[in-house]
């Protein structure tokens, strides 16, 4: 196996039939990796897979629903029935409800939270067996510039994807001994589903990010292909509890 090579590896992507999920899907499957697509919306589901197939690579999908326990669970014992292994786990599932802060009913923080975080641990915890047996395993978990800053409209989410970097760190730490790297990404702004509703709702996003951005534009899903590639391959084998920005250069203007 090469530095890059992923040929035998099955990878699960949480929320991978759209957005940054499928740009980090089509990467991998590239670098040779099977894929399972993971998210709610068959319709989205079958295109991803149709998309992803039509590189030449192996994709199948399990519909899940990251909210419930049981669908995370059924989620990963699923794919190691259908392919004897589970080696690479992307928690890239998520999803805000953008609101001051006092505006906020407990329902939908827990909403936001149990989205982006629980979920992550849930399918983590549910994957680590697998990936002890198999004896490695990587785990990308996706962050955000809300890992980091703060928005007056991102109470719930900034404190899942903050949450999120610090839960890397923790499983990191735990799981090095079983030779499983946990790693998180914290994506710039990106042009997906989620932030074109972002940029409906929060009034000149999309200029201030522009403005703000040394890259000099906003971000699109195929900027992630790289990073997860290289994340889930033999390359990072020695990068564990790690939070890389992929950004162009937003967190690091001054
Ligand atoms: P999208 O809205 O395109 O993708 C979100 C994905 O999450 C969808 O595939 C969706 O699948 C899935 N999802 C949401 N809730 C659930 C659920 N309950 N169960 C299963 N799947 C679910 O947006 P992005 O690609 O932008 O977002 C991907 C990740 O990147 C998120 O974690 C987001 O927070 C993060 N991120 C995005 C940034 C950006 O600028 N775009 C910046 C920083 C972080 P389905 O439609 O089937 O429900």
């Amino acid at each position: 196996m090469t530095l890059f090579d992923l040929s035998g590896r099955v990878a699960v992507i949480t929320g991978g039939n759209g957005g940054i999920g499928l740009g980090m899907a089509k990467g991998m499957a590239a670098a040779g990796a099977t894929i399972v697509v993971a998210g709610r919306d068959a319709a989205k589901n079958a295109a991803a897979v149709a998309e992803i197939q039509a590189l030449g690579a192996k994709a199948s999908t399990i519909p899940v629903d990251v909210l419930e326990e049981q669908s995370c669970r059924d989620l990963i014992a699923n794919t190691v029935k259908l392919h004897g292994r589970l080696d690479i786990l992307v928690n890239n599932a998520g999803m805000s409800i953008r609101k001051q802060p006092e505006q906020y009913t407990l329902k939908e923080w827990h909403t936001v939270l149990d989205s982006n975080l629980t979920s992550a641990f849930l399918c983590s915890h549910a994957a680590y067996p697998a990936m002890k047996q198999g004896g490695m395993g990587k785990i990308i978990n996706i962050g955000s510039m809300m890992s980091i800053f703060g928005a007056a409209f991102a109470t719930a989410y900034a404190a899942s994807k903050g949450g999120m970097v610090q839960m890397t760190k923790a499983m990191a730490t735990a799981w090095a001994k079983d030779n499983i790297q946990v790693n998180s990404i914290l994506p710039g702004w990106i042009d997906t589903a989620l932030t074109r509703r972002a940029r409906e709702e929060v009034s000149g996003l999309h200029d201030n990010v522009l403005k703000r951005t040394p890259a000099g534009r906003w971000g699109v899903p195929d900027d992630f292909a790289g990073i997860a590639v290289f994340l889930a391959a033999p390359a990072s084998d020695f990068v564990t509890g790690a939070a890389i920005t992929v950004d162009g250069g937003y967190s690091v203007q001054g």
